[in-house]
């Protein structure tokens, strides 16, 4: 605040217009920012309960997860940039180097297992992982 209030009597010393924009915007701006905060909670909740929806009843946070199994698995190479911190004589961090490198990933595809708490549907999604090595 102590930063805020010099500001907008500067700006009302500047021109009238532009003062009664600054003090209209300087509040609004701070419950823009909650309202934005609780829109993105309520995205995330609605993501959440979309994703876990019952493909046949369509009652949200219906699935419940009865396990996995490895249906395929795939190699490939993907180049990763690596970051590495350089030390001086006297063990000093004294910047860093990136370099790229090829690296082995293991794609594991997943088929994945889940019933409605519902109406005991049972339905499966296909998910994968990438390891390295
Ligand atoms: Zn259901």
């Amino acid at each position: 605040m102590k930063t805020i209030i010099p500001f907008t009597i500067l700006l009302l010393v500047n021109t009238n217009n532009l003062a009664f924009s600054a003090s209209e915007n300087t509040p609004a701006s701070s419950s823009e920012g909650a309202f934005f905060f609780l829109g993105l909670i309520g995205l995330i909740v609605v993501i959440s309960g979309v994703v876990m929806r019952c493909p046949s009843c369509g009652k949200w946070w219906a699935r419940v997860s009865k396990g996995k199994r490895e249906i395929d698995r795939k190699g490939s190479y993907k180049t990763v940039t690596r970051r590495d911190t350089q030390y001086n004589k006297n063990g000093e961090a004294v910047g860093h180097i990136e370099r790229q490198e090829q690296v082995h990933i293991t794609t594991v595809y997943y088929e994945n297992y889940y019933n409605c708490k519902y109406c005991r549907h049972q339905w499966t999604s296909v998910s994968s992982k990438e390891y390295e090595g």
